[in-house]
């Protein structure tokens, strides 16, 4: 099959020169250009391009971008299947302008052993609608204790190890899973929390925790996990990936080891960059997430991080939960909101509009970033590529209403925000998986 997509803004990332670079460089290309695309793969990309024989996608007004690729998603399969299940979420993924997906292992199983990999690739040849990147366990059970086969995980295709969800609390053990993971050159994913600190709490603890009356989590929780991770990262020359970065000091922290050249790097999610725990106010257990809403200055500080680079790639945290789950008491409720849908018009409205970052910049930090970060080919747009492409439109403006949404979950603080930015066309290796905003396939 043949698709000729037509006159969009194609935009193909670049990365940094170096880690040092204070802001991206400029992107490879960035020119009204139409893209035809044969089988998997891109096969031409040029002015005024005709093939009677291929399909034809309009994309004009509209901006062509490499896949999306989530990094840090969870899809609950196995174990919690009513929440999410790789075919939902994908399905979620691909309304959201997504080509590849990488699941946490934190299911019921644990993804701790190469049968549940196994498990996890069956299904997503059978139901995935995106390309599906599995994250194996860096323990068994996420208990801390022992380092998973991570030989035997590479050989299934994992792409990273993690934990996530919980910190690998002792420090030798993840000093040796950091000098394990390194001879396979795997990222090993961290959730920086330090537990004893922030048992107990439900939300960032500051004067709004105070006002509230709830237990806090100190942002000092995250920062000394994430000192911790850089000083092992250093020693060992392994390669550190700080998930969901929330507050201002983990920021410095990263700029910092970034600067002395420790293997480190960083992604942040779209509520970091666009709520403050003011959202907890009115007790809506769907902004309870873990890490938690920070204040005015951490969310200026993310945003300044994802200016710099030090911050490389924006992740959902994708966390479904349902209705009767969440419909508690705060303290009660789980962490975790969803994310596949909204993170666009949020990447475009609070990023982008407000002068944060460049388009391209904001594209490479939901492409190329996460790419190469997880060692995929992915993340360009150029001849000879695999055909992973999504079209949207930057200036489209709507209503958030979660109804809509393929995700099997509603819990998203962004339900009734007026946003820009949407996912009109998604190809995935070069099968089309979203055309006009609709699901096809
Ligand atoms: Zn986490």
């Amino acid at each position: 099959m043949k698709i000729l997509i037509k006159g969009g803004r194609v935009v193909n990332p670049q990365a940094p020169a170096s880690r040092l670079e204070p802001k991206s460089a400029e992107p490879a290309l960035d020119a009204i250009m139409d893209v035809l695309i044969e089988d998997s793969t891109i096969i031409k990309i040029g002015k005024n391009i005709s093939d009677a024989n291929a399909r034809r996608v309009d994309a004009d007004g509209m901006v062509v971008a490499p896949g999306f690729i989530d990094m840090h998603t969870h899809l609950r399969e196995p174990g919690r299947e009513d929440e999410e299940t790789i075919e939902s979420g994908s399905r979620s993924g691909v309304k959201g302008g997504y080509c590849a997906l990488a699941p946490m292992a934190n299911t019921e199983p644990v993804a701790d052993n190469v049968e549940v990999i196994n498990f996890l690739n069956a299904q997503a040849e059978k139901y995935a609608w995106t390309h599906i990147y599995p994250v194996g366990s860096v323990t068994r059970g996420l208990k801390g204790e022992t380092i998973t086969e991570i030989g035997e995980f590479k050989e299934a295709g994992v792409v990273a190890l993690s934990d996530d969800g919980r910190p690998v609390t002792n420090s030798r053990i993840f000093m040796l899973a950091l000098q394990y993971a390194g001879m396979f050159n795997l990222p090993v994913i961290s959730h920086c929390e330090d537990v004893h600190l922030t048992e107990g709490g439900c939300m960032n603890e500051g004067l709004n925790s105070t006002i509230l009356g709830l237990p806090g989590m100190p942002a000092a929780a995250e920062e000394v996990m994430v000192a911790r991770d850089i000083a092992l990262a250093r020693w060992t020359g392994g390669r550190v990936h700080v998930a969901h970065v929330s507050c201002a000091n983990t920021v410095e922290l990263v700029r910092r080891a970034k600067f002395e050249g420790v293997n480190v790097t960083a992604e942040t999610a779209p509520h970091y960059f666009s709520l403050t725990d003011d959202a907890v106010k009115t007790y809506d257990t769907n902004a309870k997430m873990n890490p938690p809403l920070r204040t005015a200055e951490d969310v200026e500080a993310v945003r300044q991080g994802l200016r710099d680079g030090t911050i490389d790639a924006i992740a959902t945290d994708h966390a479904p939960h349902t209705h009767v789950e969440k419909q508690v008491a705060f303290i009660e409720a789980p962490f975790g909101v969803i994310g596949l849908e909204t993170c666009l018009p949020l990447v475009i409205t609070k990023l982008v509009d407000e002068g944060v970052l460049t388009l391209p910049e904001a594209i490479a930090k939901l492409t190329l970033g996460p790419a190469r970060i997880l060692g995929l080919s992915m993340g360009k747009i150029e001849t000879g590529a695999r055909a992973d492409i999504t079209v949207f439109d930057p200036a489209s403006e709507y209503k958030i209403d979660v109804n809509t949404f393929e995700c099997k979950c509603r819990n998203s603080p962004f339900n009734g925000w007026r946003l820009k930015g949407k996912a009109v066309h998604v190809i995935v290796a070069g099968q089309p998986r979203l055309l006009d905003g609709r699901l096809v396939g």
